[in-house]
């Protein structure tokens, strides 16, 4: 009897083990992500795609890196006081531990939810930048003597570079920085003085990258530098100070713009290293897909009308405007610019400065521009009524204009032209398209890899994928299967990313449009006839563009902002 019991018992256990196996194995067949999805069920907690979801370097670190790699958790936000903690697996011995002590012990409030082990290592990646300022704190200043050149050889990417720096004397701190900026295709140095410490970023691809962070007692001396440099007043530290200077390096000259602005923390920085080579893009180049390139394509080469290109500043128009002149130019046209600076030097366009301050500024700039019989004429910025309406006129009378307006969205343009007092029966015959645009990073080629998303994922993308209205130029995903992502490595100095590309919104003239516009109605109204038209928005552009593994959907999310939180991508 007792024999039989217990083998019984070993069968049962037999057959518990076989369907367990087989379980795990099925479940190790599907995605991280979908496993991830499938713990935060049972456990009835929420689920996020850290692939998705950017996280800040100062909110993982609110936990000690040894701390939460054992309880194999990561804080990904902070509300407030509330902490948003991101568990592999909620049932972990260490995880719950270390939760319960946060909680009984120190009183943190906060809120759980499931990420994959990938997510979770996405997180921890963050400890990097914290583990930097250690290092320096640590070693102290070592003393060695080397100059500018010797550090260009030295220095081979970011992660190198935060070692060197950490490695080096007060006096040559400063050349490293600028060696260390042109190495990395950096466009702006940030030195910041904050309570204890002196933090270093750069801006690379338009995205701010902290380097290292220095101890206090160093600032003076690359502050004094600086201003030694650029010719400002050293024994003056309470009022802006602007300048310029240049390094050389590798045989060229490199021209630096300084600015210094006074903090309570002392004198912060920001240098901005004007690189001579940006050579434009080609219209091919700058990221249109099919369908706005053939429109684009179409308008462009129109003799009269006028083109605007709305976004924030550093959303790369210009770069979009020069794609545009350099298709159309040829001896037989005349190309006049007007642009505050000139920022590209094109052969056979006449390009000319203003500056708003003086007597030239756009509008007076513009009127003298007509008399000089243009068949082009690029407008750097429409700003005030004046120019607004002579660029109208212009566009009127036989001209192609180009020009740009900071409005967030292709829609937003005309109610901006009514703002600036301009005719709206003058607005349709006069425009031809308007662009809205945005730079999205690129994924390194070297590290970027695929990943399966978790199916709530795939839903959601699947009906944003739904809703952009289709046409014959372009191929749309009918079934999404997987995402990408970026490991990091030597190639795009860990940061994942490598050169940018523009994500548009375009809409051209057409009679739907040309109703809202005389009727006078909102921005809403302007959007929907636009969408009957065709238009695939910003956001939509850039998902089919991660989709095609170009950029991944963090980015997307970064640059556009709240477009995830309303498909509930956030909770
Ligand atoms: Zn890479």
């Amino acid at each position: 009897m007792q024999v039989t019991q217990n083998n019984d018992r070993d069968e049962n256990q037999e057959v518990r083990e076989r369907i367990q196996n087989e379980t795990l194995k099925k479940l190790y067949r599907k995605s991280e992500e979908e496993r991830a999805q499938k713990l935060a069920e049972q456990n009835k907690l929420p689920y996020l795609d850290l692939n998705i979801i950017p996280i800040d370097a100062d909110t993982v670190s609110a936990i000690p890196e040894e701390k939460a790699t054992k309880a194999n958790l990561a804080v990904i936000y902070k509300i407030g006081k509330k902490y948003q903690i991101a568990v592999a697996d909620p049932e972990n011995f260490e995880t719950k531990k270390l939760l319960q002590e946060m909680k009984e012990k120190e009183g943190i409030a906060y809120n759980l939810v499931v990420v994959s082990s990938d997510g979770l290592r996405k997180a921890w990646n963050n400890y990097q930048f914290k583990n930097f300022t250690e290092t320096y704190e640590d070693r102290g200043v070592s003393i060695k003597e080397e100059d500018l050149t010797d550090f260009e050889k030295g220095i081979t990417g970011l992660i190198d570079l935060k070692k060197r720096i950490s490695e080096i004397n007060t006096t040559e701190i400063f050349n490293i920085i600028i060696a260390g900026a042109v190495k990395t295709n950096a466009s702006d140095v940030h030195i910041e003085p904050d309570k204890e410490y002196i933090r270093l970023r750069y801006r690379i691809d338009g995205v701010l990258q902290d380097i290292v962070r220095f101890p206090k007692n160093v600032h003076k001396t690359i502050i004094s530098r600086i201003k030694m440099l650029s010719k400002m007043k050293l024994n003056v530290n309470d009022i802006p100070q602007d300048g310029n200077f240049s390094v050389t390096m590798e045989n060229s000259a490199i021209n630096v713009r300084a600015s210094i602005l006074p903090t309570a923390f002392g004198e912060s920085v920001v240098l901005r290293i004007l690189s001579e080579n940006a050579t434009g893009l080609k219209i091919d180049q700058i990221g249109f897909n099919q369908y706005y390139m053939e429109k684009i394509q179409e308008q462009i080469i129109k003799p009269t009308g006028m083109i605007l290109v709305t976004g924030p500043t550093g959303s790369g128009k210009t770069t979009t405007l020069y794609s545009f002149i350099r298709h159309i130019n040829q001896p037989s046209i005349k190309i006049i610019t007007l642009e505050n600076p000139v920022e590209y030097r094109v052969e056979g366009i006449t390009q000319t400065p203003v500056d708003q301050n003086e007597e030239m500024t756009f509008a007076s700039g513009l009127r003298s521009v007509v008399r000089q019989d243009p068949d082009v004429i690029m407008v750097g910025e429409i700003r005030d009524g004046e120019t607004a309406e002579t660029a109208i006129q212009a566009a009127l009378t036989g001209h192609m204009v180009f020009s740009t307006l900071h409005t967030n969205n292709a829609a937003g343009a005309i109610p901006r032209l009514l703002h600036l007092k301009v005719n709206p029966a003058l607005i349709p015959p006069a425009i031809n398209a308007v662009i809205a645009q945005r730079l999205v990073r690129k994924l390194c080629e070297h590290c970027k890899e695929e990943y399966t998303p978790a199916p709530e994922t795939i839903n959601k993308i699947q009906s944003m994928v739904n809703a952009i209205p289709k046409n014959d130029s372009m191929e749309f995903p009918k079934k999404i299967e997987k995402l990408y992502r970026s490991k990091g490595c030597s190639k795009c100095n860990f940061i994942g990313y490598t050169g940018r590309i523009g994500i548009y919104e375009i809409f051209t003239m057409t009679p739907g449009i040309e109703k809202i516009i005389l009727a006078n109605t909102s921005t809403g109204d302007m959007m929907n006839a636009a969408r009957k038209d065709g238009m695939i928005t910003m956001e939509e552009d850039g998902i089919l563009k991660a989709l095609q593994g170009t950029t991944s959907l963090e980015e997307i999310r970064r640059v556009t902002g709240e477009v995830f939180a309303k498909q509930g991508f956030l909770k």
